[in-house]
């Protein structure tokens, strides 16, 4: 009775913890209440096991929760989606021990029945928990190495994805029929090496969308765990993150204007051997601090466009200084946030919570757009890809279809990055060499600082 009180209390937490975390004035309480829901679950949990193994389970824990704290307190904040890919693939491995300890020790999951064969529901879920646990492991771990940037990718034959998902598939159903232990081990084969082929090639820009997916595939293999286990929460919770995930897969598409399914079978070759970074050198503005405040000062309204460098430099401060300055000057600022920008959903929305930029002066991408063709100053911070007209202009770049921040229709667009190099994409950027461009050179803190000194 207690237990199943404390996995519904769970239950109602983890809930309550993404309805908070869906805005950013509420993150921090969701977040708290999520904490708290894991902290019941886990009561419930220990409770409802056998309790010979006390000590053993505290040493997990323990063991677990260190290692946790550490990498959660040396990680840069840049470094997070690296983190979550991490994360996933020990929930993907989670879900293929579970599956191999029911397959091999049935009766202690209770899932045996007559003669001792194991129940076919059993089979289904333990077929499927593997498959998904399998590729979101080996996936994850490919994920991890691209954002990284320890790995950069390698092109592979739709065909040979085709064949490896259509013979999972039959493996499965013959597995589910048959019992065959062969069967078991092959379909586990084949997920692993299937999760690597489909996320190697995945392109670079794409990789906000597969981490999200794998997090979506993260949260169906904990939810088949769960009925493994005969654990509702698990299920429950797994079905939230799998839901959740496959919806925000399903924004950052739109976002990008990339289907989903292009997105997990690019129909491109990428030449993953280039080097990016250096783009082609032409004649540019360059300006300074004191070029760059004396327009601001100018100007009547300006938008902030931050971006991954933002991120880097932590100039977010230095920025919400100079927004202050430019309002206390009659000037209306605003800021505007692409689905994509920086290196995770939400990045920039929580480094200009950090800086207490007021709610009401962030703006997503479709309310402000339009805005750009009547403002004096786009201040474009740190941001590239989010800005590049070649998504716009040329079929056959890279980035294609992603809608873009029209900064261009600016009267002056400030550029602070500290080289004329490309972003994420590896896409040079014409707007750098635009007559209403004033390029700022070096890292975007020290530049803003500078700015702030001078105005
Ligand atoms: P971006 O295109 O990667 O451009 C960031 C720019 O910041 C770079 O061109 C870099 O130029 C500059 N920069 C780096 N460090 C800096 C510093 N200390 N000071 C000043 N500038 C600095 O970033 P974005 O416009 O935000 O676009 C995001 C890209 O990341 C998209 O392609 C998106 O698909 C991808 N992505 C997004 C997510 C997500 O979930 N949001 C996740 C993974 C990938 P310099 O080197 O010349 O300074």
């Amino acid at each position: 009775m207690i237990i199943d009180l404390l996995y519904l209390v769970a239950a109602v937490c983890f809930i309550l913890a993404l309805k908070g975390l869906s805005s950013p004035e509420s993150a921090s309480s969701g977040n708290f209440i999520g904490i708290a829901g894991m902290i019941f679950a886990c009561l419930a949990a220990y409770l409802s096991t056998d309790l010979s193994n006390v000590v053993l389970t505290l040493l997990a824990v323990c063991i677990g929760g260190s290692i946790g704290v550490c990498i959660a307190r040396s990680l840069s904040m840049t470094a997070l989606p690296q983190m979550v890919a991490g994360f996933h693939s020990l929930v993907g491995l989670a879900a293929v021990l579970v599956a191999f300890s029911a397959y091999y020790a049935p009766e202690v999951f209770k899932i045996v029945g007559e003669f001792g064969r194991i129940y076919k529901s059993s089979l289904i879920e333990m077929g499927l928990g593997v498959a998904i646990g399998a590729i979101t492991f080996s996936g994850s771990l490919i994920a991890f190495a691209k954002l990284h940037e320890i790995y950069k990718g390698t092109n592979v034959p739709k065909e040979l994805n085709a064949f490896l998902g259509s013979s999972i598939l039959c493996l499965l159903i013959y597995f589910v029929l048959t019992d065959s232990q062969c069967a078991f081990w092959l379909l586990t084969f084949l997920s692993f090496v299937l999760g690597a082929t489909l996320i190697a090639p995945i392109g670079g820009a794409d990789m906000p969308v597969v981490v999200s997916m794998l997090n979506s595939y993260s949260g169906w293999a904990a939810s088949g765990i769960g009925f493994t286990l005969h654990n509702d929460l698990l299920i429950i919770t797994g079905a939230l993150v799998g839901s959740s995930g496959a919806i925000l897969s399903y924004i950052m598409c739109k976002g990008m204007n990339r289907s989903l399914f292009n997105v997990i079978f690019p129909s491109g070759q990428d030449d993953f051997s280039a080097e990016k970074g250096a783009a082609t050198v032409r004649p540019y503005q360059k300006g300074s601090a004191e070029d760059a405040a004396f327009i601001l000062k100018n100007a009547k309204s300006v938008i902030v466009v931050p971006g991954y460098g933002m991120a880097t430099s932590q100039a977010q401060h230095a920025l919400k200084e100079m927004g202050d300055l430019l309002k206390r000057n009659g000037t209306i600022v605003r800021y505007a946030i692409h689905p994509v920008a920086g290196r995770m959903p939400g990045h920039m929305n929580v480094l200009l919570a950090e800086a207490n930029v007021p709610y009401e002066d962030v703006f997503e991408l479709d309310e402000i757009n339009r805005d750009f063709a009547t403002c004096d100053v786009a201040y474009v911070i740190g941001a590239n890809d989010v800005t590049n007209p070649a998504a716009k202009n040329d079929p056959s770049s890279s980035i294609y279809g992603m809608p873009i921040f029209e900064v261009d229709k600016a009267k002056t667009v400030l550029f602070l990055k500290r080289s004329m190099g490309t972003g994420y994409a590896g896409v040079d950027n014409e707007l750098f060499y635009a007559q209403n461009t004033m390029m700022l050179l070096g890292d975007a803190k020290k530049t803003t600082e500078a700015i702030v000194k001078a105005l």
